[in-house]
C-alpha cells in the first residue's frame, strides 16, 4: 500500500514516488522569528512531523529541512515596502535584530519540543545563506529573468509565463493581488524583489554586487531548499497562505534560473479560534506558550490531528475538552496494557489479535490516504472496546505485547502523541507497582526480624514520596496521594 498525497500543483491526490528510491526529502517553510508563536504556527509543524514519522516508519530515510526566516520580511510584503519586521521588533524591545531572531527562534523550538515535534535535520537561517541567495539572483539576471533597478533587483514576471501555475492565478488576478500603484523602480507591478537596497537606517544589511542591501523574503527558500535537498526534490510544504505569492515566487525563481524544483506541494489550511480568524488586533488570539502552559501539550497535538490538514480547523474550548477526554481514554488503554503485561499469563487472545489486524490495516489506509489523521485516530477508538473486553477476559501475554507494540509504533511513533514523559509522568504503571511492592516486601522482612526502626524508616520514606502505606489484615496496601 503506498502513500498518496494531495499535490497542489496537479490539484489531485498522487502516489508518492521518491526521486531516489528509499529516500525522502522534505522542505517546510518555517517561521519568521519576530514574535511569540501563536496557535496557528503549530498546525503545519505537527502535520509535517507526522508525514516525516510515517515515511520513516515506512522505511524511508528522511531529510527534513525547515528554515528560519531571520531577515528580509517586510511589514508590507505585497508592496515590498515598510520596515523589516525583525528590525521593528528590535526597536520595540531595545535589542539587536539578531537578539530578536535568536530569542524567537528558541521560543519557537521550545514550543515545538513541548508539542513533540522532531527537530528538523537542518534548520537553515536565511542570514547564514546570503551568498547562496546572491548566486541564485545572479543566475536569474544572467538569463534575463531579473533586472537591477536603483540598487534593488526584481524578478521579471512577464519573462516567465508559468508564473501562477501553483496558485492557478491568471494575469488579472496577479495584478489585482499586487493592488498597488507601480513602484517607480519596477517594470511591472507584479515583479517582486529578490534583493532590496538598504535605507541608511536599515540595520540588517549585506554587501552585494548591487550595493548594500538585504534579500527579498522569497529567495531564501529557493536557495536553501535546493542547497540541502538538491534538484527536483520530493516535497515542499507550508501554509495555504504561502501559496501566493511566496511559493509561486519560489518556483519561478528556481525554475527560471534553470533548476528543477519540488515535485509535490502540500498546503495545510487555516486554524480559526472560536469560529473567527485569529488576529491580535481583535484579541481573538492565543499565544502558543500560554496554551501549552494551561493544557497538556499532547492534548493540543491530539486535537490538531483530529482534523484533516486540508480542512479549516476551528479551535474551541469545548473541542479541546472533548479532545482531552478522548486522549485520556487512549492513554489509559496504553498504560493499562503495559501494566497488565507484567502479570499476564502465556497465550493469545484471538479477539484481540483480530482487532489489532483491523487497527493496523485501517490506520495505514488512513495515513496513506493523504495523511487522514482523523481517520487514523478513529481506528484506535474502534479498537478500544475490543481491548477492554480482552482486559476483562485476561488476555494472554503475546496479544498484550503486540498491543503495546502497536500503541508504541503508531500512537507514540507515528502520531507522536504518547512521548515517554507523558507515559511516565503520572505515578502509574508496572514499574512503580513493582518498586513499591519490593520495598513493602523488605519492610515485611524487617518486621518479621523485629527490626521496627528499619520498617518504620521504609514506611516514612515512602510517605515523604507521597506513597501512603496501610496495614490491613490481608497485608500492607498502598496508594499514591496526588
Ligand atoms: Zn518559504
Amino acid at each position: 500500500m503506498s502513500l498518496f498525497l494531495y499535490n497542489t500543483l496537479s490539484r489531485k491526490k498522487e502516489e508518492f514516488v521518491p526521486g531516489v528510491p528509499g529516500y525522502a526529502g522534505i522542505y517546510s517553510c518555517g517561521p519568521t522569528v519576530y514574535g511569540d508563536p501563536h496557535l496557528g504556527h503549530a498546525r503545519g509543524p505537527i502535520i509535517y512531523d507526522v508525514l516525516r514519522r510515517w515515511l520513516a516508519h515506512s522505511g524511508y530515510r528522511v531529510r527534513f529541512v525547515s528554515n528560519i526566516t531571520d531577515v528580509g520580511h517586510l511589514v508590507d510584503e505585497v508592496k515590498g515596502e515598510g520596515e523589516d519586521r525583525i528590525q521593528k521588533r528590535a526597536k520595540l524591545e531595545r535589542l539587536e535584530p539578531m537578539e530578536i531572531a535568536e530569542k524567537y527562534t528558541w521560543a519557537y523550538f521550545d514550543d515545538m519540543k513541548d508539542l513533540n515535534v522532531l527537530r528538523p535535520d537542518i534548520a537553515p537561517r536565511a542570514t547564514g545563506h546570503i551568498l547562496e541567495q546572491i548566486e541564485l539572483i545572479q543566475e536569474l539576471i544572467a538569463k534575463g529573468h531579473a533586472y537591477v533597478s536603483g540598487g534593488s533587483v526584481y524578478f521579471r514576471v512577464k519573462s516567465w509565463p508559468q508564473y501562477g501555475k501553483l496558485s492557478a492565478r491568471n494575469l488579472e488576478d496577479q495584478e489585482a493581488g499586487a493592488r498597488v500603484e507601480v513602484r517607480e523602480d519596477k517594470e511591472d507591478p507584479r515583479d517582486f524583489a529578490l534583493w532590496k537596497t538598504a535605507d541608511p537606517e536599515h540595520i540588517m544589511r549585506w554587501r552585494s554586487p548591487w550595493g548594500e542591501g538585504f534579500p527579498g523574503w522569497h529567495i531564501e527558500c529557493s536557495a536553501m531548499s535546493l542547497k540541502y535537498l538538491g534538484e527536483s526534490f520530493d516535497i515542499h510544504s507550508g501554509g495555504i497562505d504561502l501559496q501566493f505569492p511566496h511559493h509561486e515566487a519560489e518556483i519561478a525563481q528556481a525554475e527560471a534560473a534553470g533548476h528543477k524544483f519540488a515535485r509535490y506541494w502540500m498546503h495545510h489550511n487555516h486554524v480559526l479560534l472560536n469560529g473567527e480568524k485569529m488576529a491580535k488586533s481583535t484579541g481573538n488570539f492565543v499565544v502558543l506558550r500560554d496554551l501549552l502552559k494551561q493544557n497538556e501539550p499532547m492534548v493540543v497535538r491530539f486535537y490538531l490531528l483530529q482534523s484533516h490538514y486540508r480542512s479549516v480547523l476551528d479551535f474551541t474550548g469545548e473541542g479541546l475538552e472533548a479532545a482531552h477526554n478522548g486522549y485520556q481514554r487512549l492513554l489509559y488503554a496504553y498504560r493499562e496494557t503495559r501494566r497488565l503485561l507484567a502479570s499476564a499469563s502465556e497465550g493469545r487472545h484471538s479477539g484481540l489479535d483480530t482487532a489489532l489486524d483491523q487497527l493496523e490495516a485501517e490506520f495505514s489506509q488512513a495515513v496513506n490516504d493523504d495523511l487522514n489523521t482523523p481517520q487514523a485516530i478513529a481506528a484506535f477508538f474502534v479498537f478500544l472496546p475490543e481491548l477492554n473486553r480482552a482486559f476483562a477476559e485476561k488476555a494472554g501475554r503475546a496479544s498484550l505485547e503486540r498491543t503495546a507494540r502497536v500503541f508504541a509504533e503508531l500512537g507514540e511513533g507515528v502520531l507522536g502523541i504518547f512521548p515517554p514523559r507523558v507515559l511516565e509522568a503520572r505515578l502509574e504503571g508496572h514499574l512503580l507497582d513493582g518498586l513499591v511492592k519490593l520495598l513493602l516486601d523488605l519492610r515485611e522482612d524487617a518486621r518479621k526480624e523485629r527490626d521496627f526502626a528499619r520498617s518504620d524508616q521504609i514506611r516514612n520514606r515512602l510517605g515523604e514520596l507521597g506513597v501512603t502505606v496501610e496495614d490491613t489484615k490481608d497485608g500492607p496496601s498502598w496508594k499514591v496521594e496526588v
